[in-house]
């Protein structure tokens, strides 16, 4: 017999499944900043979905450009055909991106635009007659998502336990915790831009000559808000231009306006050579990932005679129709309501109710930058992750949704968040860490 409401044969991703089945937490609807739970009750969103609503839920014109592609063109073939909406988003979105990141192909995740790349990189040296450069550098605490490249330049030890880096030639460069003004840690250990000299030791250690790229996230969301040294892209920058190394930004996170630019690109002021998205791209609405890259990266694959094999890389739904339109929804929406730069009005006001916490009990470092944040808690003894976790639990039950990775509690609330909403997501808070173990 088959149960429509049985739990069994879902698998859910990552970790939880038993929990969840013991204790289910069912979302059956969204609008605005807000979630609806299976019980009735409205959840403020906290973390944009998956960092990746940031215009928060149901907006208008990403439902209505979808509804209307539907009954236009559902489906375009992704190879030697093209669609209007390819061509009218790439331009688009490469008018938000300074400098000469002016090329885009389109992938279906965050995942893919990874790989996808991972993979140019290689190419491109490839095509400009450097095969030697395979070698690729990520960094600890980066999180590049599941796939095997991503997997293994990623330094997540939880995602690679059971594989390792199964990609060869993968190197790390060491953990980073930025210092920053006005930033509250106790006792953690803090870098300055120095830091990216580390990039200079893996030279070293590997001849330069045999390195791709460098994948880095500007600032690592997914291991808990990691701020990067200010300066610390720049030098990196100098180092991969020092050596021919080209640097990539996974801006799968800081895409979209969530660090209060468009771009990680513009708000710190480094050019990558390319910069992988996808998340905020559609609104989260539907899936889809992009990739910029600097001209002379298309250029390269471009150049040879004609018919040879460009880049032989692609997927099914790569800028597929309909994803296509809930990115220009997208667009639309961050455009009209000045989203893109949001996070740079509301972070004054998102730091002071951050730094509201710095007294409470277990809270060992707070971290934030446009509308984004981390806060650390002491992990419980012999119980590491148990006390974010309640404290998840806890916040569900308050009307409030968050996330957690290892003993931080990450915040990233759609970018349309009202003061008195910011107000409530840290008034919950305060109310629930002072009730841990
Ligand atoms: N890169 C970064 C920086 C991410 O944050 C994520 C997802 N959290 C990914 C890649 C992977 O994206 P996806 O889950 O869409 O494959």
């Amino acid at each position: 017999t088959v149960n429509a409401n049985s739990l069994d044969a879902y698998w859910m991703p990552f970790t939880g499944n038993r929990q969840f089945k013991a204790h289910p937490r069912m979302i059956v609807g969204a609008d605005g900043m807000y979630f609806k739970t299976s019980d009735g009750r409205d959840l403020l969103d906290g973390i944009a979905g998956l960092w990746c609503c940031s215009a928060g839920h149901n907006r208008p014109r990403i439902v209505e450009a979808i509804r209307q592609q539907v009954g236009e063109l559902d489906y375009a073939p992704a190879f030697q055909m093209g669609h209007p909406k390819q061509f009218e988003l790439a331009n688009r979105l490469t008018q938000l991106i300074p400098g000469d990141l002016n090329k885009v192909f389109f992938t279906n995740s965050g995942s893919e635009s990874v790989e996808t790349a991972l993979k140019m990189a290689i190419a491109y040296h490839r095509a400009r007659g450097e095969g030697h450069r395979t070698r690729l550098i990520g960094r600890e605490k980066g999180y590049h998502g599941v796939n095997f490249g991503g997997m293994s330049v990623g330094g997540m030890p939880a995602n690679r336990k059971m594989f390792g880096s199964l990609v060869s030639g993968v190197d790390h460069l060491r953990h980073t915790h930025g210092i920053a003004e006005n930033r509250f840690s106790k006792g953690l250990p803090l870098h300055g831009a120095e830091r990216a000299d580390d990039l200079q030791r893996l030279c070293e250690l590997h001849d330069p000559s045999t390195i791709a790229a460098v994948i880095v996230e500007p600032l690592a969301g997914s291991a808990g808000v990691i701020l990067p040294p200010v300066g610390y892209l720049k030098r990196l920058r100098e180092i991969c231009d020092q050596h021919g190394i080209l640097l990539i930004f996974d801006e799968v996170i800081t895409g979209f306006g969530r660090l209060g630019a468009p771009f990680a690109v513009d708000k710190f002021g480094v050019e990558p050579d390319m910069v992988t998205t996808a998340k905020a791209l559609t609104n989260g609405v539907i899936p889809m990932g992009a990739v910029f890259v600097q001209d002379k990266i298309y250029d390269a694959f471009m150049q040879g005679p004609e018919n040879m094999v460009e880049f032989f890389h692609g997927y099914t739904y790569s800028g597929n129709p309909m994803a296509c339109a809930a990115a220009l929804g997208a667009l639309d929406t961050y455009e009209e309501e000045g989203l893109l730069t949001r996070a740079s009005e509301l972070s004054d006001y998102w730091q002071v109710a951050l730094h509201s916490l710095r007294d409470l009990p277990h809270v060992i470092d707070l971290r934030n930058m446009g509308l984004i944040a981390g806060i650390e808690l002491e992990p419980l003894p012999g119980q590491p992750t148990k006390r974010a976790f309640d404290a998840f639990l806890k916040a569900y039950e308050a009307g409030l949704l968050i996330r957690t990775t290892g003993d931080t509690i990450a915040l990233s609330p759609p970018l349309i968040i009202e003061k008195s909403q910011i107000d409530f997501i840290f008034d919950t808070l305060t109310n629930i860490i002072k009730t841990l173990d």
